[in-house]
C-alpha cells in the first residue's frame, strides 16, 4: 500500500483546507526514474531554446510548423479521445482497430505509456482535490505558499515523486485486454518514432540533413513540450483558477478555462468534465468549443464509434450550480 493509499484511508478527515498527510512524506523518485523524467521534460525545453537561436533572423521553414501542427493534433487527439475519454472514461465504445490506433497516438505524446497514464488519471477522479490525489494542486494547503507549491506539484513535481499508482487496482479491464498491453510495451519504441517521423519527413520534403534537423526540433521536441505543458495544465490550473459552474463531488475544484480550449481539444472545460465524468462532450454550454467531442462525432457517423454517452440537456442542467438536483 502506498503512502498516499494509507492517507486516503483518513480521508474522511480532511477539511478541505490543509495540507494533505501525505505531503509531510515526500518519498524521491529512483535516481534512473528522476533521471528518465528529467530527460524526457528538460530536453524538449532545451529544444525550443535551440531553435528559437537557429530560427532567429530566418525564420522557421513552414514545413517545421505544418509538421509540427499535424503531429500535436495526432498525438494530442490520441491522449485526449483515446487515452482520456475512450480508455479511461469509456465514453464511446470504439471499433478494435480504432482504439489501437487512438492508444498508439496518445502512446506517442510522451506522457508514459497508456495503461498507467488511465490508471493513474482514474485515482485523480476516485480522489480529486482530496488525500490519495496524484496530483492536486491542494496538496499543500490553500494558503498563498502551499497554494503555489501545489501548483508546481500538480503540473510537473509529481512525475518525480515515488507513487505508484497500482494499474492492478485502477485499469484492471486493461491489463486484461492484450492489444493495450502490447501497446504499453512499445511505449519506448513509439517514444522513437515519435521523434523520428518528423526528422525523417523533414529529410525527405528538404532534402537536406538541416531539413532535417530542424524539423525535428519543432515537430519533434517543441511539439511534444507543447503538448505536454498543455496536458499539465489542466492538472494544475484547471483545478485552480477558471469558472465552476456545474456541481462536482465534495472538495473536487475542477474549473472551465477557455484560454485553453483549442490547445487542449476541449479538455480545459475541466468542471463540465469533472461534473460528469463518463460524458463524451466536457465543453457541455453553449459556444465551449471542443474538439475531441467533434472527432468522436466523426467517428460514430464514420460508424467505427458507437454508445457514445452525449451530453443530456436535462441532466445537465440538473448539476448547475443554484439549480435544485432532486429527482435525479
Ligand atoms: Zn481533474
Ligand atoms: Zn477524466
Amino acid at each position: 500500500m502506498t503512502i498516499s493509499e494509507q492517507a486516503a484511508g483518513c480521508r474522511q478527515d480532511y477539511d478541505g483546507t490543509s495540507p494533505f498527510p501525505e505531503a509531510k512524506e515526500h518519498v524521491p523518485a529512483g535516481w534512473v526514474h528522476i533521471g528518465l523524467t528529467a530527460a524526457i521534460v528538460v530536453l524538449p525545453f532545451v529544444a525550443l531554446a535551440v531553435a528559437i537561436f537557429l530560427a532567429w533572423g530566418q525564420g522557421v521553414t513552414l514545413t517545421d510548423l505544418l509538421l509540427a501542427a499535424v503531429l500535436y493534433v495526432l498525438t494530442g487527439l490520441g491522449v485526449t479521445v483515446g487515452f482520456h475519454r475512450l480508455l479511461t472514461h469509456a465514453s464511446f465504445i470504439a471499433s478494435p482497430r480504432l482504439r489501437v490506433v487512438l492508444a498508439v497516438a496518445g502512446s506517442m505524446g510522451f506522457q508514459g505509456n497508456v495503461i498507467d497514464w488511465v490508471a493513474v488519471h482514474r485515482r485523480h477522479h476516485a480522489f480529486t482535490d482530496r488525500p490519495g490525489d496524484p496530483h492536486s494542486p491542494y496538496r499543500y494547503g490553500s494558503g498563498l505558499r502551499g497554494q503555489l507549491r501545489g501548483l508546481a506539484h500538480a503540473h510537473l513535481g509529481w512525475l518525480f515523486a515515488e507513487d505508484r499508482t497500482p494499474a492492478e487496482r485502477y485499469a484492471p479491464d486493461l491489463l486484461a485486454d492484450l492489444a493495450m498491453r502490447r501497446v504499453a510495451r512499445a511505449f519506448p519504441a513509439l517514444c522513437a518514432l515519435s521523434l523520428a517521423l518528423p526528422f525523417l519527413a523533414g529529410w525527405a520534403i528538404t532534402g537536406t540533413l538541416y531539413g532535417a534537423l530542424t524539423a525535428f526540433l519543432w515537430a519533434g521536441l517543441i511539439r511534444v513540450a507543447l503538448l505536454q505543458h498543455v496536458t499539465w495544465s489542466v492538472n494544475s490550473l484547471c483545478h485552480v483558477i477558471g469558472a465552476r459552474p456545474f456541481k462536482t463531488r465534495r472538495h473536487d475544484r475542477s474549473s472551465n478555462l477557455w484560454p485553453l480550449a483549442l490547445l487542449s481539444f476541449g479538455e480545459s472545460w475541466h468542471n463540465g468534465h469533472h461534473s460528469e465524468p463518463s460524458c463524451a462532450r466536457h465543453g457541455l454550454d453553449r459556444g465551449q468549443i471542443d474538439p475531441s467531442a467533434t472527432v468522436i462525432g466523426l467517428f460514430e457517423r464514420l460508424g467505427w464509434a458507437s454508445n457514445v454517452h452525449w451530453p443530456d440537456h436535462e441532466r445537465t442542467e440538473r448539476r448547475r450550480v443554484g439549480r435544485p438536483s432532486h429527482g435525479r
